[in-house]
């Protein structure tokens, strides 16, 4: 009999997480709490409760060659970089497709996920969900977790002294909508992410004055790269990944300045990282620079107190008649429908193998899908990651020992912090392509029948795979063929 697969979340991760459990005969059932489908990028004027929200003007800032299933792209006429109604659009044609709304139970919210009592042999879990005030149990053989990590607003108050002194608004960016209402305004944004930026450039068209103030800095890219190509296409190449891998850290830190700075030098604009040599997730904003040229926006350096109507910087300059403070300050997440003893949140880090597994369960049948902040985009990630998942469901693919879980959950938040730093944005960041590249190794290693052949059959055997793991990327062979750039 086909195994049960609870599906939480309808966004991305669940759609992806559905149909793979449909592609290797599972029988699934998600649960989403909204009435539609497209989680974060489907936009709505009010903030919901337990879902993403976004602003109106939000443009994938992956593009679309990039961004698409592997076995699904985007429809020619789309434009290179998706406004939000373009995405939900995707993922509507995409569950139309492959026929997943059957699958999908709206407005149910999940409400506690429990091992069965006989877990350690059948690996079941109860799951109870709520749907227009009533409650229901059922039995699952597994299950996605694919909630979402962008829901809790991290907010710190604590690091600005004074605001209880504050007489002007202060929100999180979750909150903002559009730039109406912001007119002749003094607005103080805090952080430089990419919801920092972009709200940032928007407001600085209508308020009087934006400042943006930063602790660290950021680079800035712009969205368009090497001979207009979308950035992504160029930066995300397998040769570059493995540069990034082979080559001496001094001389890839020399690179990273010199191609960073090619477009602006930070320092000049104020923006300069703190520790340039990290790898953080970058801005991509085209307009950030030329606002700040203009006067538009003015870059700040860290708040070190707040008064009733003025802002005080680290570096002694002060600010005064501000209006409104935006908490562009990022998210922290939970999984209050989960034992705190199943996936634990400390410090916005959780011990999952591969971001995905808890290590320490009897039987793997509890997974997170996209938890997880790639240096790319999220949806080839999290497909990547629903195939190996319901491969494991389904017995086709196996996990190590506990012990060596742990042992790589360790070493690769060591590599994390090397690599990106220990900032509370970085937490969940990845690399792209090693990572989907681990992922890919697990769901199609060569069959071990092979390890009998002899030398020229390996020979042949791995060149054919390589051919079609890495040269023949579907993304990347389409990208050179997106309407509006020529193919080479
Ligand atoms: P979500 O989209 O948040 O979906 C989660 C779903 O789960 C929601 O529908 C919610 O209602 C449902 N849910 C939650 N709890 C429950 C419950 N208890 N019961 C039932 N249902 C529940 N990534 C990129 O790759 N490219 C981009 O350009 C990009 N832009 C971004 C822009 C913004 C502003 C933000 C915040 C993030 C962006 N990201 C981008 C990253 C983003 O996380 C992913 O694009 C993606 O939307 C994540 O999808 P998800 O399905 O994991 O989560
Ligand atoms: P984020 O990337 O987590 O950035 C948070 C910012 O707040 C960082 O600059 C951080 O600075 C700063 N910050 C945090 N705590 C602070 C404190 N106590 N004091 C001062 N500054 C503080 O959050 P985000 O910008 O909302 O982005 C979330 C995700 O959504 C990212 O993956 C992003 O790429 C994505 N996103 C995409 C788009 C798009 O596609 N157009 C738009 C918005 C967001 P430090 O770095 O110094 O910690």
């Amino acid at each position: 009999m086909a195994k049960k697969v609870a599906v939480i979340g309808a966004g991305v991760s669940g759609l992806t997480s559905l149909k793979c459990c449909v592609d290797e005969g599972l029988e699934p059932t998600c649960f989403e709490r909204t009435e539609d489908i497209g989680g974060l990028w489907r936009f709505k004027e009010n903030v919901e409760d337990g879902r993403a929200s976004i602003y109106q003007s939000v443009i994938s800032n992956t593009s679309k060659e990039m961004t698409c299933f592997s076995d699904f792209p985007m429809p020619e006429d789309f434009p290179n970089f998706l406004h939000n109604s373009k995405l939900l659009e995707y993922f509507r044609i995409f569950a139309k497709k492959f026929d997943l709304l059957k699958y999908i139970q709206f407005q149910t919210t999940v409400l506690s996920v429990k091992k069965r009592p006989d877990f350690s042999s059948s690996g079941q879990w109860e799951v109870v969900t709520e749907s227009n005030g009533k409650e229901q149990r059922a039995v699952f053989d597994a299950v996605m977790v694919c909630s979402g990590h962008h829901i809790l607003p991290h907010i710190p108050l604590e690091s600005f002294p004074g605001i209880e002194r504050f007489k002007g608004q202060y929100f999180h960016s979750r909150q903002y909508k559009h730039p109406e209402g912001f007119e002749g305004k003094h607005i103080l944004v805090i952080g430089i992410g990419n919801s920092a930026s972009d709200i940032a450039v928007e407001l600085s068209k209508k308020a009087a004055q934006v400042f943006i103030s930063t602790r660290h800095g950021s680079w800035v890219m712009s969205r368009i790269s090497e001979d207009g190509y979308p950035w992504d296409m160029i930066f995300h190449t397998r040769f570059s990944s493995m540069l990034r891998n082979v080559l001496p850290r001094t001389i890839l830190k020399r690179m990273m300045d010199q191609q960073m700075n090619q477009w602006f030098n930070h320092k000049n604009y104020g923006l300069e990282p703190q520790n340039k040599y990290l790898m953080k997730e970058p801005v991509l904003n085209d307009d950030l620079p030329s606002r700040i040229l203009y006067g538009a926006i003015k870059v700040k350096s860290r708040v070190k107190e707040l008064t009733e109507t003025s802002a005080i910087f680290e570096d002694g300059t002060v600010e005064e008649n501000i209006d409104i403070i935006v908490f562009a300050t990022g998210y922290t997440f939970s999984f209050p429908f989960l034992e705190e003893s199943l996936v634990k949140v400390e410090d916005n880090m959780v011990s999952l193998y591969r971001y995905i597994f808890p290590p320490h369960l009897a039987k793997s049948t509890l997974a997170c899908i996209g938890l997880i902040q790639p240096l790319g985009s999220i949806f080839p990630t999290v497909e990547l990651q629903a195939r190996w998942v319901t491969r494991v469901f389904k017995g086709l693919c196996t996990l190590p020992s506990e012990r060596t879980m742990m042992a790589d959950i360790i070493k690769r938040n060591e590599k994390r912090i090397d690599l990106f730093g220990k900032s509370q944005s970085q937490t969940l960041q990845t690399n792209y392509i090693d990572y989907l590249d681990e992922l890919a190794s697990e769901i199609d290693r060569l069959h071990p029948v092979c390890w009998g052949l002899p030398g020229q059959y390996w020979l042949a055997l791995t060149l054919i795979h390589f051919n079609f793991c890495y040269i023949q990327s579907p993304n990347r062979a389409r990208a050179l063929t997106a309407p509006g750039i020529p193919s080479t």
